[in-house]
């Protein structure tokens, strides 16, 4: 078992959403956790909820706690999607023991039991990071800066997810603080229902059992990986990808394989893009040579360390700008789907041209139909396993809350035009698969994301959080 960061937990009762974070800052690494009272403040009106700051800056420390108006509140309450922002009441950064020595010898006391204990409130990069020294890593993110914590409530794709499943699938605890301060385990012979639950149902079930503070992962083997990425904007290149991405997905059944192929509208412009992934210093010939011989603008492909290549993916450079995720269940990808995929995100960029939009991105992602045989127990995401649907993204970034409106009916009609030509072509029960809770357009009914799982998923709710505070916070709630 190996543990290495564990956020302060005394105070997390007070909050009804809670996201924890390190950054390094010189040769340390703090750890801060901010805590949103403004849910709160919502269901009451203009309540006051400075008393609940003050409770928490004299639990650790007055320095440790800011206020709307400091830099460190400003940047703890900014998110990578600026629509997603949620301004708290304060903003409380622990400075406990875990320094950057502490969490060393925790990393260190790997053990046989090859799990990890990850603090949710950390960046995939920095679980990587610490992981890469002891040749072993995680079922986790797949680009830079996303966060342990959603991710891995809501289900989880990840590079691995062919080989492994998703990282739902590789969870043998959490850890829950209770809002009296005890620390619990949440595993599959203590509460069953509740770990089922968690896997999958995003932060329904947190607030009266406790707030998620740690994820015990299963571990890998991890050596040098070969992948990157790969860049286009000659349109003869960017028919190419979706024939080769089609290709991939029929043809290669090698589980340490995988890609994402995005077809974009970017500032004006058609551009694609594929991330490539082997798990292994040299993939085998032929697996990725039809994306390599494609003319590209800019080609970021070599055999690296992991970290190295989640590092290298281009996802932050829609940071901070307004954002829609919405998503289709894919079955197969033929020829056909991706060049209306192509055409598709093209037309909606043109449609949106009067607006802020910077980009119109509609990704592939093929998975083997093997990826759900990992795990035999239930989860809360997907609700069926008796079939695998791989999650096509659809995601939307602009910078004007003014475009809000128009933009999300254009998504919406992306979204029936893709689901409507998949039906043509034969895949008819996509309009009942299971939608994947992290990429679904936030109007998406509940009954799309769990399905047969609600009624057990309301019946647990009604059990762990009778009086609803976490439907206070956003997200989907059952
Ligand atoms: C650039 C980018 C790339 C992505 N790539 C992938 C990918 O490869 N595979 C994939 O599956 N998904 C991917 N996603 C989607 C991703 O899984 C979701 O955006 C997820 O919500 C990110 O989790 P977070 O903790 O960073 O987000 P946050 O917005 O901080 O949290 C999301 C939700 O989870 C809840 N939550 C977070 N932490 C906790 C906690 N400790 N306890 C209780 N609730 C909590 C929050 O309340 C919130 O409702 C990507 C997203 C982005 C923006």
């Amino acid at each position: 078992m190996v543990r290495f960061m564990v956020p302060t937990l005394a105070v997390l009762a007070a909050s009804a959403a809670v996201t924890c974070h390190s950054r390094p800052d010189g040769d340390r690494v703090q750890l801060q956790s901010r805590y949103s009272a403004s849910d709160l403040a919502k269901r009451d009106g203009q309540k006051d909820y400075t008393h609940v700051c003050s409770r928490i800056a004299s639990s650790i420390s007055p320095s440790a706690v800011h206020y709307p108006g400091s830099p460190v509140y400003t940047w703890l309450n900014s998110h990578f999607s600026a629509s997603s922002n949620q301004p708290s009441a304060c903003v409380a950064e622990p400075r406990s023991a875990l320094d950057v020595s502490t969490i060393a010898k925790r990393v260190l006391r790997l053990l046989a039991s090859q799990t990890v204990e990850i603090g949710t409130g950390l960046k995939w990069d920095d679980v990587y990071a610490a992981l890469e020294p002891h040749g072993v890593s995680v079922a986790g993110g797949r680009v830079t800066d996303v966060g342990v914590g959603g991710f891995t409530l809501g289900g989880g794709y990840s590079w691995k997810t062919n080989q492994h499943g998703l990282t739902i699938d590789t969870v043998s605890a959490f850890e829950l603080v209770k809002p009296n301060g005890d620390v619990v385990k949440v595993m599959e012979a203590h509460d069953s229902e509740l770990f089922f639950g968690l896997k999958g149902a995003s932060n329904n079930f947190l607030f009266f059992k406790g707030i998620v503070t740690k994820i015990t992962l299963k571990t890998f083997a991890q050596g040098q990986v070969w992948g990157g990425f790969l860049a286009f904007t000659d349109p003869q290149a960017i028919a190419g990808l979706g024939a080769a991405t089609a290709k991939f997905s029929t043809q290669v059944k090698d589980p340490k394989a995988s890609i994402l192929s995005s077809f974009s509208y970017l500032q004006g412009n058609p551009f694609s893009g594929v991330q490539l992934f082997y798990d292994g210093p040299n993939p085998p010939p032929g697996i990725f040579d039809d994306f390599l011989a494609l003319p590209s603008s800019l080609a970021n492909v070599s055999t690296r360390s992991h970290l190295s290549l989640i590092l290298s993916t281009p996802a932050n450079e829609t940071y901070g700008l307004r954002t829609y995720f919405d998503t289709v269940p894919v079955v197969d990808y033929s020829p056909e789907f991706l060049e209306l995929v192509r055409d598709t995100s093209a037309a909606a960029g043109q449609e949106l041209a009067s607006t802020s939009l910077l980009m119109f991105n509609l990704v592939a992602e093929p998975f083997l139909p093997t990826i759900l045989s990992h795990n035999p127990s239930r989860t809360a995401y997907p609700f069926t396993r008796a079939k695998m649907y791989t999650p096509f993204n659809i995601a939307v970034s602009w910078t004007n809350a003014t475009d809000d409106k128009v933009i999300a009916e254009v998504v919406k009609k992306v979204r029936n035009t893709l689901s409507k030509a998949l039906v043509a072509e034969g895949q008819s029960d996509i309009v009942d698969a299971p939608l994947y809770p992290n990429y679904a357009l936030y109007d998406t009914p509940v009954e799309r994301l769990y399905g047969s799982n609600l009624p057990a998923l309301k019946a647990l709710k009604a059990r762990v959080d009778p009086t609803n505070v976490m439907g206070l916070a956003g997200g989907f709630k059952v």
